[in-house]
């Protein structure tokens, strides 16, 4: 569902540029409202989310589906916990759809998928690796990599239950945003993917912004 935001971009207290290949770490304060921004269109931003004062509580791609009844991520969609607690709320999105089915790239999932010379590329997962290992003051740990969002990716599911990766829709200033409903840490892989069309073949930079 197509929802634009009421938020002004210069009204952000936070901004931030993150290139494709890098991750994105911060703790949103509840009631803050973050956007990512997909400034040249068709990225992918594989998101993880944590309950920042119990990070075994984390984002749970089958109790959010389950709750919606529905597969795909969009403006009104709560994104739930492994306690099945409302955790983040989508208030606005002018992508219309974005995916938690899909999964994280991995040099392991690159070889199986396209070719053994493909394991020493970059992906989602070493990007989150790095960062649990460059901030353990965050109390995270390789074990707490699981169900991820793809924001701005498009995975459609055929009417056999198949599972595809297409053409993103996403466009370059198309953006999500999310309403901070408990303290979250914040880990996205701005994805560095060349193999799939999830980015268009070319990974490009995202914008996060952040209001109180
Ligand atoms: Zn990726």
């Amino acid at each position: 569902m197509i929802r634009e935001s009421q938020l002004k971009p210069t009204d952000a207290h936070f901004r931030d540029t993150v290139p494709a290949g890098d991750y994105f770490l911060k703790v949103l304060k509840e009631g803050e409202t973050l956007r990512i921004l997909d400034l040249e269109g068709n990225q992918a931003a594989d998101t993880l989310f944590f309950n920042a004062k119990d990070t075994a509580e984390r984002y749970s791609a089958m109790d959010t589906i389950r709750e919606q009844g529905n597969v795909f991520l969009t403006a009104g969609t709560v994104l739930r916990s492994n306690r099945n607690r409302p955790m983040l709320e989508i208030t606005a999105d002018t992508c219309g759809r974005h995916d938690t089915l899909g999964g994280a790239c991995a040099t392991e999932s690159n070889t199986v998928r396209y070719a053994l010379e493909k394991r020493c590329m970059h992906a989602c997962r070493d990007s989150w690796m790095r960062a649990v290992n460059e901030h353990e003051e965050y109390g995270l740990s390789k074990r707490d990599i699981t169900h991820n969002i793809n924001f701005f990716m498009n995975v459609p599911v055929t009417a056999e239950g198949g599972l595809t990766f297409a053409d993103g829709i996403s466009a370059p200033g198309k953006y999500v945003e999310m309403k901070a409903l408990m303290d979250i840490t914040v880990l996205i892989s701005n994805c560095p993917q060349l193999n799939n069309p999830c980015n268009g073949y070319n990974p490009t930079p995202i914008e996060v912004l952040i209001w109180h």
